[in-house]
């Protein structure tokens, strides 16, 4: 939701959008549209946007009793404010913190979003909700014996696609702004074709450009999360393109992959695994499941992590039980993390690039021995690190090059592209 986007709605249209980012729990009674999204990284803009114009705006559409304590959160809350703010005690806040430790979802409130506390009779926390926008809540609620269970809910809605197109005149930003691209997606065009292009030095006025997106709806409202399909950039004669194939990559019109390839590992050389991925992993000693959402390497203390591919540091910080950790977005829709770690050597907003040292390993958090926990996500979705699909070639092979063409033919026509 830009700006713009934004304020061009009709007033009503506008409540009705501010409305839906604000009601709670609505989302939660269509359980079976629940799909895992790629996560984005945040843009700051977009929520400065959505601050100022959300009145509050009351609901009629919460179904479910209503919530002991609900807030937005704004600049500067923090967790333990939070919970003391809800009547919940510290002791109870890490034990919701020891159930986020698979999905880590408290570590990613930002401003704009929503918390909500539900206690029971006993003035205990029954249930808690954190509720990112419309495609994603995540919900904690108690067990008898006073842990907690996490439960993540992803609506996929519709996407639907939007081109757009111009000349520039100026810088590219200023360009692609007033054709409607907000800042996040100019900068994920610009980080798209950064190998190809100098956007500051190599554009002239009267080169073109045509960007193909594409939106998430729930219930007939943009929720914020687009894609980038495709982007053509013409400088004369010559032409500049990146379109996303099925497997998430970016690849040019030939079939050359546009960021290098990953690695499969995230270090310089082989350690042990001392504990492989694993989805249905019983907790040894409550019995419920409790997966272990990535691999573990026996690495001793100080041992170099390099980022096993290109990408964006989205965030550094300290977890009770995860410990020091770090998470890289590569593109939108790959993302690793990497905990228990004695040392970050980058911070939040750094780019990295496949190969770059990014932490040393350690034994922080709740752990009975010095190991890395590493994590790769495809779409929001823990996969086993040693065995996903991931992009490690840089060229597309034939048979693939035979759909990509396909893709690629019918995006140019969608973007106004002979
Ligand atoms: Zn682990």
């Amino acid at each position: 939701m830009s700006r713009n986007r934004l304020a061009a709605l009709p007033p009503i249209h506008r409540k009705l959008l501010l409305g839906s980012v604000l009601v709670i729990g609505t989302a939660l009674l269509l359980p079976k549209h629940s799909e895992l999204l790629p996560q984005r990284i945040p843009v700051q803009l977009d929520i400065e946007s959505i601050l100022e114009k959300s009145a509050t705006i009351p609901s009629a559409e919460v179904l479910e009793p209503v919530a002991d304590f609900q807030k937005q959160i704004v600049k500067g809350d923090t967790l333990s404010g939070l919970f003391e703010q809800g009547g919940v005690d510290q002791q109870t806040m890490y034990r919701v913190l020891e159930a986020d430790l698979n999905v880590l979802a408290l570590d990613t409130l930002m401003p704009g979003n929503n918390i909500q506390f539900w206690l029971n009779d006993a003035g205990e926390l029954e249930k808690l909700s954190l509720y990112f926008n419309a495609a994603r809540q995540v919900i904690f609620s108690r067990f008898d014996d006073g842990s907690f269970n996490v439960e993540e809910v992803n609506i996929e809605g519709i996407w639907r696609d939007r081109a757009i197109s111009g000349q520039i005149h100026g810088s590219f930003y200023v360009s692609a702004q007033k054709m409607g691209l907000n800042a996040g997606e100019i900068q994920r065009v610009e980080s798209l074709l950064k190998e190809k292009l100098n956007f500051a030095r190599d554009l002239r006025a009267g080169d073109k450009f045509s960007v193909l997106m594409n939106d998430q709806f729930i219930d007939g409202e943009a929720t914020g999360n687009s894609h980038v399909l495709g982007v053509t950039i013409e400088r004369g004669s010559s032409s500049i393109n990146a379109y996303q194939h099925t497997d998430g990559n970016f690849y040019d019109e030939k079939g050359e992959s546009l960021a290098r390839a990953f690695q499969r590992i995230p270090l310089m050389k082989n350690y042990r695994i001392s504990s492989r991925f694993n989805r249905h992993r019983h907790h040894p000693v409550t019995g419920r499941t409790s997966p272990h959402n990535g691999t573990d390497f026996a690495t001793p203390i100080g041992t170099k992590i390099v980022a096993p591919g290109d990408g964006i540091v989205s965030l550094v910080t300290d977890h009770r039980y995860a410990g020091k950790y770090v998470v890289i977005e590569h593109g939108n829709k790959y993302r690793t993390r990497y905990l228990h770690l004695s040392k970050s050597l980058v911070h939040k907003g750094q780019r990295v690039s496949r190969g770059q040292v990014i932490a040393l390993s350690g034994n922080t958090g709740r752990i009975t021995g010095p190991h890395l926990h590493y994590e790769f996500h495809i779409n929001g979705r823990p996969v086993d690190p040693m065995k996903a699909k991931i992009p490690m070639a840089s060229k597309l092979s034939s048979k693939e090059m035979t759909e990509f063409s396909h893709i690629v033919k019918i995006r140019k026509m969608m973007m106004g592209i002979a």
